[in-house]
């Protein structure tokens, strides 16, 4: 059964054109690359790709990861400027046996010696509102740290069984230049063994490296949880730390698909909107947060 899941409603429209493309036959690797791309080439969403919202000092910095659940193998881009598809340059470093995560000017070299798309990405809207905050934080009337600055993360099962995941964000907005969240960090921001399954984490970037919280589910339905189980255990467990610790409610949401093309997905938020796709049809679904 082939199978396809997005998080956020800024991948619904990716979502479809990775579902036609596994429809008629293309590997799960080509879906999830069209799906994540189609997100980071729209200026309309604030939190991936081009139109991303910049760090503190105005530029727009780029995490990617990719890993093919088959070969468990990885690629990875961080805090990369300029690159339209990160996506696609963290899908060609998976397969090497070192240099699969490339950082900063070396994963822009990279880029450009592959011949990917360069550009400016950062829009004139992106850069009034950096200026406006900036204006603000100056002025002493700070923001809250996390604005729900989400990332991109797409997982799809081909009719061959092959699974694959992908990721892509600029981040929190006014991070601190070389702030490197969860998104390329394999584990936390994602994880695929296409034996049992594959989860990718968005929200805030320190939290979600605490609880590990993609290998953590892929872990927990390596052990026979449903993959809606496995998210929702480590939501809660990641959630619980918190409370001990004093924290207060977290900012975190999971998706994960297992081997037989079952979805799963969980937040601490109240809510959090995913999509799915299979056979033939895309569905906005709602994740909110549950104790239970
Ligand atoms: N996880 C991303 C980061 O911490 C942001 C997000 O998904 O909201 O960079």
């Amino acid at each position: 059964m082939t199978g396809i899941i997005g998080t956020w409603e800024m991948s619904a429209q990716g979502v479809e054109k990775g579902m036609a493309l596994l429809s008629g036959g293309a590997s799960a690797g080509d879906a999830v690359e069209t799906a994540i791309r189609d997100v980071e080439e729209n200026p309309a969403f604030s939190s991936v790709g081009y139109g991303g919202l910049p760090a503190m000092d105005g530029q727009v910095y780029l995490d990617a990861g990719w890993m093919d659940g088959n070969s468990l193998r990885c690629g990875a881009v961080v805090s990369a400027r300029g690159i339209l598809h990160p996506v696609s340059l963290a899908r060609g470093l998976c397969g090497r046996e070192t240099n699969w995560m490339l950082a900063g000017e070396g994963a822009e070299a990279e880029a450009r010696q592959r011949g990917l798309a360069m550009r400016d990405m950062r829009t004139p809207e992106a850069v009034e509102k950096w200026k406006e905050t900036l204006h603000r934080q100056c002025a002493g009337m700070g923001d809250r740290v996390y604005r729900g600055h989400d990332t991109v993360c797409v997982i799809a099962r081909d009719a061959k069984g092959r699974m694959v995941v992908g990721t892509s964000t600029s981040g929190l907005f006014m991070k601190q230049p070389g702030r490197v969240g969860d998104t390329p960090v394999v584990g936390s921001g994602f994880y695929c063994d296409a034996s049992v399954g594959a989860a990718a984490a968005t929200g805030l970037g320190e939290d979600i490296m605490r609880g590990v919280l993609s290998f953590a589910c892929v872990q927990y339905m390596r052990s026979g949880l449903s993959p809606m189980e496995a998210c929702r255990s480590v939501i809660r467990t990641l959630q619980e730390t918190k409370d001990r610790l004093g924290e207060g409610q977290g900012s975190f949401s999971v998706i994960a698909m297992d081997a037989q093309g079952c979805f799963g997905a969980a937040t601490s938020e109240t809510d959090f909107p995913y999509v799915i796709g299979q056979n033939g049809s895309i569905q906005v679904c709602h994740a909110a947060w549950d104790r239970q």
